[in-house]
């Protein structure tokens, strides 16, 4: 790890301004190579974190910009390391002359989250933070950009720490325990232990029971457009999506798969899955259909059942009313609203968590479609930072509550104290790997693979 690293950090497109940063020991020597201060002196010789205004040159000594650059020195930096930034026209072309003049003087290009790596390895943050890091990256709501910055902050990271404090305290006392098995343990210190596994467990299932709601936060709520042929789904979901995505055509048959697109609806992330296209040749269609209809209602958290408003309900509809029934949530959308009236709210019976009435084609009623998901997903109880978003973190946790639940079963059932010690053990093993304290290196290495260069 004691190598430098560049990378360009904005990306390819051509942008107001591009960024090119690089860390490690030869991280200042290797940027006063390619920088020189207007003012004359080095670069090194200006103070951490203070924009220097100066000249940028190629590898071959021209100049290529006149730009700004900025040094940490170690251990005050994002990585932990000694770093350099250089804020650049955003040209391509001269971001990357400007690494390739950097690779001259040493620097080898950096691997996707390298820095964000460094930063976790040197102990800067710890891996539900590094992990925060590209949550922010990746939000599409201010939702998750709250979270995921209150998780970069270290809320999380404290929650779950309480919890390895408590149950570290607890296991050097059973370990101590054990050292003279001849002692029992008093009933004193076992209630103490109880109540000590107990808190510890309720802990885990606070923070567990953010996850369904921190992962509509990450990924989207899983939503399924059911409808029959021409009710309208299309059309929806195009008028959802602002644009044309889905072929809107009123022949059956032209569209093939499932199409998906991801849209912020009320301040939600919604993964929207057009069933449309999923009609099969006469006679195979009843079948299919209310197959499919069902089993994408199963598997969605939110069904919107379409229904042609200017048509007076069909034996289709009453599948997909049947669907939408048995969905975990339906809201039931009345389509063509512009076109004259063949259906009502009250045709539909109960069973729905809201009815809205629109028109894809004006938008008129669209919001209220919005409002409805909104209330639907409202904003979790839990502050933002708390919030467990990530599958991988997740599992951890459960893991952890499992083997805390063995240790308070094991006391209470009179066992050995070694069969506390063992559960209180695993269970800490589980959130080492959850803060990254004890996590193995090919895990580490899955992670920051996802990371884009220059993080
Ligand atoms: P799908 O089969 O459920 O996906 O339905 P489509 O979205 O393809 O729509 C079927 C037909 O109804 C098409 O001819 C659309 O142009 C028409 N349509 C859909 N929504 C509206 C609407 O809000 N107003 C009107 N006037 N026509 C619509």
């Amino acid at each position: 790890m004691n190598d430098t690293i560049a990378a360009i950090a904005t990306g390819t497109a051509v942008t107001a301004i591009g960024i090119v940063r690089i860390s490690g020991p030869e991280a200042i020597a290797a940027a006063e190579q390619v920088f020189s201060p207007a003012d004359g002196k080095r670069l090194s010789a200006h103070a951490d974190r203070k924009l220097v205004y100066g000249t940028l040159s190629g590898r071959s000594g021209a100049a290529i910009d006149i730009c700004l650059a900025t040094i940490s020195r170690a251990p005050h930096s994002y990585t932990g390391e000694d770093t350099a930034e250089l804020q650049c026209h955003g040209s391509p072309a001269v971001l990357r002359e400007a690494l390739d003049a950097l690779f001259a003087a040493g620097a080898r290009q950096a691997l996707p989250g390298e820095f964000t790596r460094r930063a976790f390895l040197n102990g800067r943050m710890d891996l539900v933070q590094a992990e925060a890091v590209i949550d922010i990256i990746e939000a599409e709501t201010a939702a998750g950009a709250e979270n995921a910055v209150g998780q970069l902050g270290g809320a999380l990271s404290r929650r779950i720490g309480a919890v390895y404090s408590s149950l570290l305290d607890l296991e050097a006392h059973f370990g101590a325990v054990l050292d003279y098995p001849d002692e029992d343990i008093e009933p004193f210190e076992a209630e103490e232990c109880r109540i000590a596994l107990s808190s510890a467990a309720e802990e885990l299932r606070r923070i567990l029971g953010t996850f369904e709601r921190g992962r509509i936060l990450r990924e989207g709520v899983r939503a399924a457009l059911i409808g029959r042929p021409n009710a309208g789904k299309s059309s929806l979901m195009n008028a959802l999506l602002g644009y044309e995505r889905a072929i809107v055509t009123n022949m059956p048959g032209t569209t093939r798969d499932t199409i998906e697109e991801k849209a912020v609806l009320g301040g939600v992330t919604v993964r929207l899955t057009d069933t449309a296209g999923l009609r099969e040749a006469e006679g195979e269609a009843e079948r299919l259909g209310v197959e499919r209809a069902r089993s994408a209602a199963e598997g969605a958290e939110l069904v919107i059942a379409v229904f042609d408003g200017s048509a007076p309900l069909t034996e289709e509809d009453e599948e997909t009313l049947a669907a939408a029934r048995a969905a975990k949530r339906a809201i039931a959308v009345i389509s063509k609203r512009d076109l004259p009236a063949a259906l009502s709210a009250a045709d539909l019976g109960g069973g729905f968590n809201a009815v809205v009435e629109l028109s894809s084609r004006t938008l008129e009623g669209v919001d209220g479609l919005c409002a409805a998901i909104a209330r639907l997903f409202p904003s979790p109880a839990a502050p933002a930072g708390e919030i467990l978003t990530n599958a991988r973190q997740a599992e951890a946790a459960r893991r952890a509550l499992g083997s805390v639940e063995a240790a308070l079963d094991a006391l209470t059932s009179g066992l050995t104290p070694d069969a506390v010690l063992t559960g209180a053990e695993d269970a800490l093993s589980a959130l080492g790997e959850l803060t990254g304290r004890t996590v193995r290196e090919d895990v580490v290495d899955r992670i920051f693979e996802r990371y884009c260069v220059g993080k």
